[in-house]
């Protein structure tokens, strides 16, 4: 087993899960196998109760776990299948080895962070690698060199090094080389800093990722590789990427990146084959057509909320040789200007998942408008819940009907909460989570878009479609098209007397790769498509 640790320094942003995910991307086309996992030095369980204004989207993985966005990447620019293992947060190393504590596992002795909590995080470092079965391990440790509470990791991973000697652990640092354009010159004094601070608690990184906006010459090049202490040819240039984080792998291979880092670490493969990754990229960024679709949703200017479903856009649209251009629409405004003002004319409209009652009603109207005006309608999780609102209000005549998740006391609890939800009082980890079956119907345009009668998704949800309003509503013209396999949860549905309107209680942008685009992002799009003719 070999090991790269991904480090970051100067600044955050700077994408050291992309560049993770991107070596990962190289060495899997060396034949090697791969898997990712990333450290996050906050004292969170897991990111599963953050905002997003914090921290951005949830992601999801297989088991149910709750994790960092870059595992997302992770899985999408590679083929591992990650668990709840691939990610560490402060707040688990504690609560564990405060468990032990409390046990008595440590039979009396003073616990510290070293050795206890150094332990621990080098047990799960090990434990990922032995149980994925992969050839080489890249773990990414959150945070910028400096923090405070990033130290136990990296103190960790010194010992690591130290324990499974320099041929099989390298460290790749992430960095900074801004350019100062009173000066005309590119910057090496925060990376030599960032190193020496890195020096200074016994790591040394053997690879240098230079995040730049100017090409690296010869020259400041030569000064990274002196002052930072690494071989000239471990200096690698990380412009930004022109169109597409998707060509970052190719840039880097450019660089020699994979062929430094299998050096180092003695791997002997042949030369990577990235065919079909730059076939991709090459769809990607030379569209045929373009087709307009909106999200509607509440956290539309942060990059970073709705990421894994951009990036599910972005597949299905390569797949069609068509660019996506996203209106981002903030629910809200819907609700105070109407939906007209800003869907009139979009090919298509998108609901995504979210929590709590804001913007709720404005994501209500989207779906009002999308279902009258005959718009394809994609709704993801809470965007099936307010398709059948919508539908229940205005199809049924269920007045203010409603999820009791913001309206307790609704007259017409058509979303209500799961039975098993009801005694739940945590809010971490508590709800319906991870992948589950869903049952699909013959003859419905679920069927269709998917080709067979069974799917298996990854879910994150507490409330769910109350069956007392199933016969009402399909005599109406809504559709089940999905549930769980033994009837009970509404898993799919959609609308009999509309060219394309699908929601699931799912999240299938969890599952969409680059050349792999999920069945209903292209549905919807080549749906869409048709609809911009
Ligand atoms: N808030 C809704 C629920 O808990 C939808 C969740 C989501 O969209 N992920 O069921």
């Amino acid at each position: 087993m070999k090991y790269i640790f991904v480090t970051g320094g100067v600044v955050s942003s700077l994408g050291k899960g992309l560049a993770a995910a991107s070596l990962g991307t190289i060495l899997e086309r060396r034949g090697l196998k791969v898997t990712l996992q990333k450290l996050d030095p906050y004292l969170n369980v897991d990111p599963g109760t953050m905002s997003p204004f914090q921290h951005g989207e949830v992601y999801v993985l297989s088991d149910g776990a709750e994790t960092d966005l870059d595992l997302g990447h992770y899985e999408r620019f590679t083929h591992c299948v990650l668990s709840r293992e691939n990610n560490l947060t402060s707040g688990q190393v504690y609560e564990t080895v405060l468990m032990k504590e409390r046990r008595g596992d440590y039979l009396g002795k003073t616990v510290q962070v070293i050795p206890h909590i150094t332990d621990e995080i080098k047990n799960r470092i090990r434990s990922v690698g032995a149980n994925s079965g992969a050839d080489i391990l890249i773990t990414e440790i959150g945070g910028t060199t400096g923090d405070i509470e990033g130290l136990p990791f990296l103190e960790a991973i010194r010992q690591f090094i130290l324990e499974v000697g320099p041929d099989n652990a390298i460290i790749m640092h992430v960095t900074l080389v801004p350019f100062i354009k009173a000066a005309g010159e590119l910057k090496t004094k925060p990376t030599q800093q960032s190193i020496a601070k890195l020096r200074e608690i016994g790591l040394q990184p053997q690879v240098i990722i230079c995040r730049t906006e100017m090409p690296l010459d010869q020259d400041v090049r030569q000064k990274l590789s002196m002052f930072c202490n690494v071989p000239l040819d471990a200096v690698i240039e990380a412009g930004d990427v022109e169109h597409s984080i998707y060509e970052a792998p190719l840039n880097l291979r450019e660089e020699g990146l994979d062929t430094i880092v299998c050096r180092l670490l003695r791997l002997e493969t042949p030369d990577p084959d990235l065919t079909e990754w730059k076939r991709f990229v090459q769809r990607l960024i030379h569209p045929k057509k373009r087709v307009r679709v909106a999200i509607v949703g509440k956290y539309v200017e942060l990059q970073d909320a709705y990421k894994s479903i951009y990036e599910s856009l972005a597949h299905a649209g390569a797949a069609q040789d068509c660019a996506i251009d996203i209106v981002q629409v903030d629910a809200e405004d819907i609700e105070v200007e109407g939906a007209e003002k800003y869907l009139q004319g979009v090919a298509g409209i998108l609901v995504p998942g979210g929590f709590g009652e804001r913007g709720v009603e404005g994501k209500i109207k989207a779906a009002k408008f999308a279902r009258e005006s005959r718009t394809p309608f994609l709704g993801l999780c809470l965007g099936m819940q307010v398709a059948s609102i919508e539908f229940a209000r205005n199809a049924c005549g269920l007045e203010n009907a409603n999820s009791t998740e913001f309206d307790p006391d609704t007259a017409y609890p058509v979303i209500s909460m799961m039975e098993e939800q009801l005694d739940v009082t945590d809010k971490g980890a508590s709800m319906r989570l991870g992948t589950w079956e869903t049952k699909i119907r013959e003859g419905t345009l679920a069927h269709q878009v998917y080709g067979k009668n069974h799917a298996s998704e990854r879910h994150r949800h507490r409330y769910e479609f109350n069956q007392k309003y199933r016969e009402q509503m399909e005599a109406a013209g809504f559709v089940i098209s999905g549930t769980s396999p033994d009837g009970t949860l509404v898993e799919l549905i959609e609308l009999k007397n509309h060219p394309w309107f699908l929601a699931c209680q799912y999240h299938p942008e969890f599952q969409s790769k680059p050349n792999h685009p999920h069945p209903l992002f292209k549905a919807f799009i080549a749906a869409s498509l048709a609809n911009e003719d």
